[in-house]
Formats: C-alpha cells, structure tokens, sequence
C-alpha cells in the first residue's frame, strides 16, 4: 500500500489526509499541535459520517479508511518510516515556517520521497531550495473543502523533475482530481485571480460601499459565483487570505496587492473566518 504524509491537521491538512485514506493510502497525519490534531480527526470522522448518510461512502469503507490514518504529533517519527512515497505539507502559510519544516523534511525522509506543499502562495522554487533536493518538490495545491472540491493545482518549480511532475499528476487523478500544471510564481494561477478579488471585496466593506451580505449578493446573484467572496474569505481563513495579500504584494513589488486594512484589523482581532467562529459573518458551530 502507498504511503503518504501529511504535515498540518488543519482547515486542508485533515481534508488531505481523508482523501488519501479515502483512496487506499496508508496515511500519517502529523501536526505540532495536539489539540489540533484531535480536532482533525475529529473533523474526518464527521465528514466521513455524513458520507455514510449520502450513501457515497459505506460503513464498511468508511472503518477501513478510519484505520489507514494514523496521528502523531512528532515530526521525528518520519524516521522510521519505510517506503514513504510521498509528503505533503499543509502547514501555516509562513515561509520561514515552511522552510524550516522542508529542511526536517529532507533529513528525515528517503532522499526518493516527492516533498510537496499545499502552499497557496508562497514560491516553490524557493521551498525546494531549502532541501537539498529540487528536483523531487513540488506544489500540489488542492482546494477547500478538500473532499469535494475537483482540482489540484500542480506547481512545477523551477527544478521540479519531469517524472515528479507525471507521478503528482497521476497521483491526483487516482484520488479523483483533475490536476492541473502551472508554473512557479507569486499565487501561481488560482489565489492571483481570487485573492485581488477578495481584497476588493473587503475594501467595499471598509470603505462603507456595502455591507457583507450586499457584496456577497452582488457576486452569488450577479456573477452567479456559488459563494460570496467574504464568505469564501471566512472559508478559506482571513489570516490564510491576509498571508497570500502579503505575498502577492512582495513578490511583484506592486502595491495593488496592498491587503485591505479592515483584513489586517480582523487578523489582529483573532477574527479569522469560520475556524474562530466569527469573520464577516458568525459561526456558532
Ligand atoms: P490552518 O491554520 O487551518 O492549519 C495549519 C496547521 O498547521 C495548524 O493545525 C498548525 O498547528 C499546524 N502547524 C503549524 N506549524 C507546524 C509545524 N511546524 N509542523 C506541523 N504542524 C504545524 O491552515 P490551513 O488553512 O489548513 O492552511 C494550510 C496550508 O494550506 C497553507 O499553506 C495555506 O496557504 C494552504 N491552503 C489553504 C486553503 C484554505 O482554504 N484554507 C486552501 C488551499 C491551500
């Protein structure tokens, strides 16, 4: 059986980690935090329930794939494991942090193991040269929530392998995604489209054009969007978001990526969307 690593239990890490176990993948689960790690499981169980409910998952299945994931909060452990084939970090959107965790990485993993980061935004050539091994790192971005959402953006860094780049691909579509390929560069394709246009969206708000749900209305009913981008904004985290801004800004040099100051305000407040429980909008659960 294929075996992955996933760093990071949170928002993306826990829905990474079920789709793997989901398709056969013996899975290991680590994230620094305990507590967290809890709540992602937690999470997957929930999300693995409700499934069962639909009808799209057996119950038979569903304790299969509950026991191909393990959890531990020790990087360490990495070590030991045999046969890894793959890792892929789902970490706090920092560089610093990222690097640091990609040089663990390279110590502690075959130097065969593909290194792959779900970062949003944040360079891969520069990930990958923090390892000792370019060739073998790789962006493979999915999307929130994981489970449901099709794509994978596949970012080739500037030394990715082409045999990284086929087996990534090929990995994606046996867990059910459409991958597709990108070059490196500041929000790749996806959060270069869609953050500017949240930031806007938060701008409208500060600057008192709209209230949230009048913004979200213009875009769900006007532009026919499934989601408004402030609840997007919630989804996705406002800190995530604000951590995207800061590197489309930087990495183009261009102020017009200049993340709204209502967003820093929030990210200052611990208003950070639906995982604190309040961002534009409420969340009692
Ligand atoms: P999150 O804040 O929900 O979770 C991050 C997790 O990483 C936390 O549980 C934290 O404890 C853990 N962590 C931090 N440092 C760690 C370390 N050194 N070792 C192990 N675990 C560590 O964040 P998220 O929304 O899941 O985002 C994770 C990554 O996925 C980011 O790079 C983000 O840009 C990217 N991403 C996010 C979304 C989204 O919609 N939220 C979508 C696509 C990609």
């Amino acid at each position: 059986m294929s075996k992955v690593a996933v760093i990071g239990a949170g928002t993306m890490g826990n829905g990474i980690a079920h789709v793997f176990a989901q398709h056969e993948w013996q899975t290991l689960l680590i994230d620094v935090n305990a507590e967290q790690l809890k709540r992602g499981r937690a999470m997957i169980e929930k999300n693995t329930e409700r499934q069962v409910s639909k009808g799209t998952l057996t119950e038979d299945r569903r304790h299969q794939m509950l026991g191909r994931i393990t959890t531990t909060s020790n990087i360490e452990i990495l070590k030991g494991v045999s046969d890894l084939e793959l890792v892929v970090e789902a970490i706090t959107e920092n560089p610093q942090v990222k690097f640091d965790t990609f040089r663990a990485l390279s110590r502690l993993t075959a130097p065969s193991a593909i290194l792959a980061s779900n970062t949003s935004s944040i360079s891969i050539t520069e990930i990958a040269g923090h390892t000792g091994r370019a060739a073998n790192v790789i962006g493979m971005h999915f999307m929130n929530p994981v489970p449901v959402m099709p794509l994978v953006e596949v970012v080739r860094g500037r030394e990715t392998g082409d045999q990284v780049v086929d087996r990534v691909v090929e990995i994606a579509k046996q867990l059910g995604k459409t991958p597709v390929v990108v070059r490196d560069a500041p929000g790749f394709v996806s959060n270069r489209v869609l953050m500017p246009m949240i930031n806007e969206a938060i701008l409208c708000v500060q600057e008192g054009v709209a209230t949230p749900a009048a913004v979200d209305q213009v875009m769900t009913l006007g532009m026919k969007h499934p989601l408004g981008p402030l609840a997007l904004a919630d989804l996705i985290g406002l800190d995530v978001c604000l951590a995207i801004m800061e590197v489309l800004r930087d990495g183009f040099a261009n102020p017009k990526y200049e993340p709204a100051r209502l967003l820093r305000d929030m990210v200052a407040q611990g208003k950070l969307g639906r995982k604190s429980g309040a961002g534009f909008y409420g969340y009692s659960d």
